[in-house]
């Protein structure tokens, strides 16, 4: 089987997974708890716009979920279907940031490529934060400057409540005087890819720091 689920499609169906252990360990009413299985096996399967019967039968097995044990196989065998991130060579995060001097290159290695939906990595140096995200076929590549915050905030790409940073860049508008926009976003990445379970925000803060009519 071709691998089908993306990244972010893995994490909305580990925290539906997640949802249904918890019922069967606080819920005793045995027809809430079937009710509870069939939605989350429904869920599951309404991320993807369509499936193959094989992809469904994998799929199915969400509703059998009793306790961990049968979660981490579940998911182990699902594992298996992640798409990876592209590869992505130094040469090509270079021309996607083409008037950055000096690239701090991020270290790739060990990292997973099934765990992320997009690279992101700090220079604390120059205070700056880089962003790649491969969308519908484009490679995007967004730089600003970073400012860690003291406090957990709410992050703009995963939604979830983390140590987050003030992700600042210049766009230019028309008439090509440049305009500021910032956004908070998750210190560290990694976290940040954890916890995305769908793409859309992600999606919408490239364009919203790419164009300045958005
Ligand atoms: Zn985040």
């Amino acid at each position: 089987m071709e691998p089908f689920i993306r990244s972010d499609q893995f994490n909305y169906i580990k925290e539906q997974i997640n949802h249904l252990i918890n019922a069967h360990t606080t819920v005793n009413d045995s027809g809430v708890l079937e009710a509870m299985s069939s939605l989350t096996e429904e869920k599951v399967k309404n991320v993807f716009p369509k499936l193959h019967d094989h992809q469904a039968a994998l799929l199915n097995k969400s509703k059998e979920i009793v306790d961990q044990a049968d979660a981490v196989f579940f998911l182990s065998q699902l594992r298996a279907h992640v798409i990876p991130f592209p590869q992505v060579s130094e040469d090509k995060l270079k021309n996607l940031f083409p008037k950055v001097k000096k690239l701090k290159i991020p270290v790739l290695e060990g990292i997973d490529l099934r765990d992320i939906s997009y690279i992101g990595w700090n220079d604390y140096g120059a205070k700056r934060k880089y962003l790649v995200t491969f969308i519908e076929g484009d490679w995007h590549g967004l730089e600003g400057s970073f400012s860690s915050s003291y406090q957990e905030n709410i992050c703009t790409i995963c939604n979830s409540h983390e140590k987050v940073g003030l992700f600042s860049a210049k766009i230019k508008s028309s008439g090509d005087h440049l305009l500021k926009r910032g956004n908070y976003i998750c210190q560290d990445s990694m976290v940040c890819n954890q916890n995305i379970s769908s793409l859309h925000n992600l999606h919408q803060f490239v364009h919203r720091m790419k164009e300045a009519s958005f």
